[in-house]
């Protein structure tokens, strides 16, 4: 979607401590400039575009990585905001340690960057999104510092409230982050798939039958052809296939290459088509990694599980290559800008049951505007997020119409419209939609920690309509259990034995069990866990929902710390009831 002009700022700060961040708020709020945050500037949702009227804050001075604490099954350490993720992953290194918090951007994000839009990486299957990983938040805010998380003082925490604030809560300056110890065994492998709903039985089936895949990549038949994956209709040792040998005759066909994306773009519904029509194969990549014999037991119970739903073996080729390569996939469009065209990435998650609606949803409104392929690579026991890649040909005007029509899609098919991108200008409109009950909340707590409303103001959350969300608009609830994705929507506040005898009856028990009203423990459990996919509440007369979703990066999420009589309804993990009890409180 078309965003400001990123104009330049006024004026570029580059503090070099929490203290000079705090000196530039104040003299920002006295004198009623915006700031814009500015991490490594690799958001593509347009949330620190500069502006004319501002004052950016480049934050890459806030440097410095500590020495890693090590807490037994894990390590802790603090970390300068600024540090670009390379140099904290070579850093941790140095240490015997990693974060394993991997995106494509690894090279040109910020760890502050992370933690303000909630970013994800390729391992995340494991270690869970940045949210997951950032244990404690030191922010100066206009009005002084303030920690979260493991640096709480006092009754209020604001940790799940700044995660995912790009900017608009102050400014995180240090970061404790939870880190893991160097692997040191991984597998890797490749599979063939007949289609993407065969792969997603098998992908949701490793992940709920307790397995911790460090990686699991599923790659749509598009996707799989297009960008040359080729393993969808040969083995991996035969080359890229017919795609490939149409590729090197376009390389070496100075004439065809000039024009050899411009049909496509031009005509992206009939490419789509024939993309689809010559095979729905696709292919799957998974990964574990740890002690030798964690990755040995894992691959040995997952290895059968592929086979058995219907997964050809391609070695370990694909894998490897993955891996090898896999900060590269993201830097790979420019041909299409030099056709002419556009091309853009979009990020959706759903729960397993809503998922096939939510790929279909999506791929048909963007297939509209241009091609269209994707792949799955966030996956958790709960859902699983996709990734839409998509170019075509057209004005700003067919590009913005593209980005409405599937964000109205992923919300239609009961989806998150953001799962690690978080939301900046692009989004806006959307997230607001999706998180309406929290709007008022978040702004309130905006006007108290910035009172000018210096931070990165109108980016976030469009200014708050002065009645909020009308009761029509927040969906009812549905109690029940959704047994594809394992979650149950229960009563929030019911007691303890008739909850669980309920459950029982239809076959089911708390993935976490609790003793009290499901509202008595809301705690977090593990990095890889999410406690609390969905949430119904009440806050100040007006009703709010949470959607239930797997993860989201759709602006900040309160759903697991509303006060307690405010819930109506929770969505939670459920497990037959016949399933081993999971280990609480670690992993
Ligand atoms: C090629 C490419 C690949 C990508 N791949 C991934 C991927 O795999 N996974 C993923 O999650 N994302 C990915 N992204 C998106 C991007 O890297 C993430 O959104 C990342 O978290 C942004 O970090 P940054 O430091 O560049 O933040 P910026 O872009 O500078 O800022 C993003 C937002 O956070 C705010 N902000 C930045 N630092 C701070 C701070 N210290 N305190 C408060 N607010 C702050 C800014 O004001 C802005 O609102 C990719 C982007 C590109 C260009």
């Amino acid at each position: 979607m078309s965003q400001d002009d990123g104009s330049a700022p006024l004026a570029v700060a580059f503090p070099e401590s929490a203290e000079q961040v705090g000196l530039c708020l104040q003299f920002a709020a006295a004198e009623g400039l915006p700031v814009v945050p500015w991490g490594a500037g690799s958001g593509v949702c347009g949330a620190a575009a500069g502006r004319a009227d501002g004052l950016a804050l480049d934050l890459k001075l806030l440097r410095g990585v500590g020495a890693v604490q090590d807490r037994g099954d894990h390590g802790a350490v603090d970390v300068g905001a600024g540090v670009l993720g390379q140099h904290f992953e070579d850093a941790l290194e140095t240490q015997g340690w990693a974060s394993r918090h991997s995106p494509s951007s690894i090279g040109c994000s910020t760890v502050g960057g992370w933690a303000a839009g909630r970013s994800a990486g390729q391992f995340s299957s494991r270690y869970g999104k940045f949210e997951d990983m950032a244990l404690a938040l030191d922010v100066a805010a206009p009005t002084g510092a303030y920690g979260t998380g493991e640096w709480a003082s006092g009754g209020r925490d604001l940790h799940e409230w700044v995660l995912g604030s790009e900017g608009a809560l102050g400014v995180i300056t240090r970061v404790r982050v939870r880190v893991e110890r160097v692997a040191r065994a991984r597998w890797l492998r490749g599979y063939r798939f007949h289609d993407v709903a065969a792969a997603w039985e098998v992908m949701r089936m490793l992940l709920q039958t307790e397995l911790r895949p460090c990686a699991v990549r599923l790659y749509d038949a598009a996707d799989t052809m297009i960008a040359g994956k080729g393993t969808a209709t040969k083995p991996a040792s035969s080359g890229a296939g017919w795609l490939g040998s149409l590729r090197a005759l376009v390389d070496a066909t100075p004439a065809l290459r000039r024009h050899a994306l411009s049909l496509p773009l031009a005509l992206p519904r009939l490419v789509n088509g024939i993309v689809q029509g010559l095979s729905g194969a696709c292919v799957l990549i998974v990964g574990f990694e740890g002690d030798e014999s964690e990755v040995q037991a894992s691959s040995a119970i997952a290895a059968p599980l592929l086979l058995a739903g219907g997964g050809v073996d391609l070695g370990a080729e694909p894998g490897e290559h993955w891996y090898a390569h896999r900060h590269e996939v993201s830097y790979k469009v420019a041909p299409i800008y030099s056709h002419g065209g556009f091309a853009d990435t979009m990020e959706v998650a759903a729960l397993w049951s809503r998922l096939p609606a939510l790929y279909a949803g999506v791929r048909a409104a963007l297939g509209r505007y241009g091609l269209v392929m994707a792949h799955f690579s966030h996956v958790y026991r709960e859902g699983c997020s996709i990734y839409f890649t998509f170019a075509g040909r057209g004005s700003l005007d067919v590009y913005d119409a593209a980005w409405q029509d599937a964000l109205a899609a992923a919300a239609a098919a009961g989806g998150t419209v953001a799962h690690h991108h978080g939301v900046g200008q692009l989004k806006m409109h959307a997230a607001a939609r999706e998180l309406a009950g929290i709007a008022p909340l978040f702004h309130a707590l905006k006007s108290e920690l910035d009172p000018a409303g210096v931070m990165n103001p109108g980016r976030l959350f469009p200014a708050l309509d002065e009645k909020g969300p009308r009761a029509a608009d927040v969906p009812a609830v549905v109690y029940g259990v959704d047994a594809v994705s394992r979650v149950a929507t229960l009563p929030a506040q019911e007691a303890a034995a008739d909850r669980d005898a309920r459950l029982a009856a239809q076959g089911w028990r708390l993935r976490h069990p609790v003793a009290g009203p499901l509202v008595s423990d809301l705690s977090r459990v593990a990095p890889d866990d999410c406690r609390v996919v969905g949430a119904w509440a009440t806050i100040d007369g007006r009703r709010a929902a949470f959607l239930p979703v797997p993860r989201s990066s759709a602006g900040p999420d309160p759903r697991r710390i509303l006060p307690q009589s405010s819930y109506e309804a929770l969505t939670v993990p459920v497990v037959p009831l016949g399933a081993a009890p999971v280990p609480q409180g670690g992993r």
